[in-house]
This record gives C-alpha cells, structure tokens and sequence, in this order.
C-alpha cells in the first residue's frame, strides 16, 4: 500500500462519506487533515497492518469476500474496520482492491476522539454497526437454511424423496432401542413391487421411475405422521411402523396393498399393463431381536408373499 499524501492537502471532499453525515464539516476536516492516504493497486490486499484502523474508500472500489463465495463490494464514501476499532479483534484479510483503490486510513486513537467529539460521528457509526448485524445475520439465515437443505439432500432418495438407506441405518438401530426402552411394540414392513423388471422392458426405464415415485408417493400419503417410509433399494421400499403392533402393521400393509392395486400408473387402460402391484412381508420386534434381525424378518415374510403369488401380504 502506497501512502499518497496527507488528507489535508487532497481534494477529497468529507460530505459524501457515509461516517460523517450531518456531522460539523469544518471540525472534521481539522481533525482529518493529517490522516494518510494511501493508494492499493488492483487485486492487492488490504491486510498490510495488524494495528485497528478504520478505512474509507476515496476512490475505486474494495470487495470483501464471504465465505461463501458471495462478493460484498465497498464503494467511496463508504468505510471497513469500523468493528476493528472497536474490538480490536476483526480482520481485514478477505478485503481487496477491485480497482487502484484511493483510501482515507483513521486510526484507532482518532476513531475514538471523534466518537467522543461528535454526536454525529457517533450515531453515523451505530447506524453502520446496525446494518453489518444485519446482514451477517441475514447470510448466518441463508447459511442456516442451505445447511439444512443439504442435510435433507444426504437423508432423503432423489428418486422418490422418501427417506434413503443411509438414513435407515441411522434411524432404526434408535427405534430400536426406544421400543426396547418405552417396551412398546415396533413393526416394519418391507415392500418389493412386482415384476418390476418386466414394467421396465414393456413400458421403458422412464415410465418405470415414474411407476416407483408414484408407488412411494402413494405409501407415503398412506402413512400416519409417525410411521416413515424408505427407499431401501432398487424397487423395494420399508416402512417403520413406531408404536404399532403386528396386527395393526397388518392392516397398514394390508392397507398401502390395496391402495398400490388400485392405483392407475397410466391413464390409458388398453396398454398391457396398467396396474403395478407390491408384495408386503410384515415383522414386529420380538425381546431377542436386533434392527438386522427384524430386518431380515420382514425380508423373508415378503419372500413368502412372493412365492405364494404376489400382490399380497405375509406376517
Ligand atoms: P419380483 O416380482 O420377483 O420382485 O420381480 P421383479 O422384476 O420386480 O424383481 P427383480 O429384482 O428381478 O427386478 C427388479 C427390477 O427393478 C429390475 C430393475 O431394473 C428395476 N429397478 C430397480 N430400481 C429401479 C429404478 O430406480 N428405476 C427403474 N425404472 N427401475 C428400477
Ligand atoms: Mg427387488
Ligand atoms: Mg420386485
């Protein structure tokens, strides 16, 4: 950074900067005038002092890269290293100049002379204060929010939008222990469509994704709020069933059967293969399981379903 002068001797007028509005004009600029100015080349770095200062653009532009890739552009009359003054704890290293860039450099000492000074000064900085807290805590709420998108992106299946298997793996081992804990009942249902690979070879990949969001769609709708459905794999789908006993996940399942049965994958009736149909293996907790044997339960219930002819349920 290159020192150009004193601001006492440059033409730069103190009316336009954000910092001294309605502040005594002839007072500042005699408090000012042996205030360096300093000239930063394009691209360069501000961070060239570790003492608090506070900057005023004169001239050019600065921007102030977000952690986020967002860019915050600081334009003449406009100032940064307000909070540095003040906490002594801010850094400027993520300031650079977009342009050559004329600065007015105040240090701490003077910062604070003319807060004491002038009413002026003082509620100009407070209302700069203001809007920095403002923003940083409109970005912590965008942040917050794209957090939370993205935890939702590793939870939930692109396909259909229920919940994935990495989820399941999470989440079952809890429920598990909670049933064990509370002693109430926990059932899962494990769902596999139909000669799903033959829908595939008559009707295309495409109208087979499509068959498997409707599919999910329609046992998720059929849940209550507690239970949760799971993309498990391929076209085969569980369901949790919380506090809900063997004979009440048999009319769940009995329930999403009917309700895949009847529903029309296409509206055109004619086509071979309207219908798409799932077979249903049911398994509740018992004292000596863990999440894998249950599993595995419910695996081999919804292989007996398969063999006894589909389009069915089996406990
Ligand atoms: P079964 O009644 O015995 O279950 O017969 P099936 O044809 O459904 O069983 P199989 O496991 O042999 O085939 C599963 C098929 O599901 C094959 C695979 O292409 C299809 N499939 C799995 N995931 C998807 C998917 O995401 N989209 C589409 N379109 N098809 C899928
Ligand atoms: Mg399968
Ligand atoms: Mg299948």
């Amino acid at each position: 950074m290159e020192h150009i002068g004193s601001f006492g001797a440059s033409s730069y007028s103190l009316r336009d900067m954000q910092l001294f509005r309605d502040a005594d004009e002839a007072q500042l600029a005699a408090a000012l005038a042996d205030c360096v100015v300093c000239r930063l080349a394009k691209g360069k770095r501000l961070a060239d002092s570790f003492r608090a200062r506070l900057y005023i653009v004169l001239s050019g532009a600065l921007a102030e890269a977000g952690t986020d890739g967002t860019v915050n552009k600081i334009l003449p009359g406009e100032s940064v290293g307000e909070q540095s003054v003040l906490d002594e704890a801010t850094n400027l290293a993520d300031i650079s100049a977009l342009d050559v860039t004329e600065l007015l450099l105040i240090e701490a000492d003077l910062v604070w002379q003319l807060i004491d000074q002038s009413n002026g000064v003082a509620r100009n900085l407070l209302r700069l204060l203001s809007f920095r807290i403002r923003a940083a805590s409109a970005l912590l709420r965008r942040r917050q929010k794209l957090g939370e998108f993205y935890r939702q992106l590793s939870m939930n299946d692109g396909l259909t939008g229920l919940y994935n298997r990495a989820w399941l793996d999470d989440m079952l081992p809890k429920l598990v222990a909670t049933a064990r804990r509370t002693g109430g009942p926990l059932s899962v249902v494990m769902i596999d469509l139909d000669h799903f690979k033959r829908f595939n070879d008559t009707h295309g990949h495409l109208a087979g994704d499509d068959a498997l969001r409707r599919a999910a769609a329609i046992i998720n709708a059929a849940l209550r709020p507690s239970d949760f459905a799971v993309r498990y794999g391929g076209e085969e789908m569980v369901v949790l069933l919380p506090e809900t006993s063997d004979k009440l996940a048999t009319l769940v399942a009995e329930r999403l059967c009917l309700r895949l049965r009847q529903v029309v994958i296409f509206g055109d009736m004619r086509l071979p293969m309207p219908h798409l149909t799932g077979s249903f293996g049911v398994a509740t907790l018992e004292v000596a399981m863990d999440e894998l044997q249950l599993l595995a339960a419910a695996d081999a219930a919804l292989y007996r379903a398969k063999q006894a002819g589909r389009d069915r349920i089996s406990l």
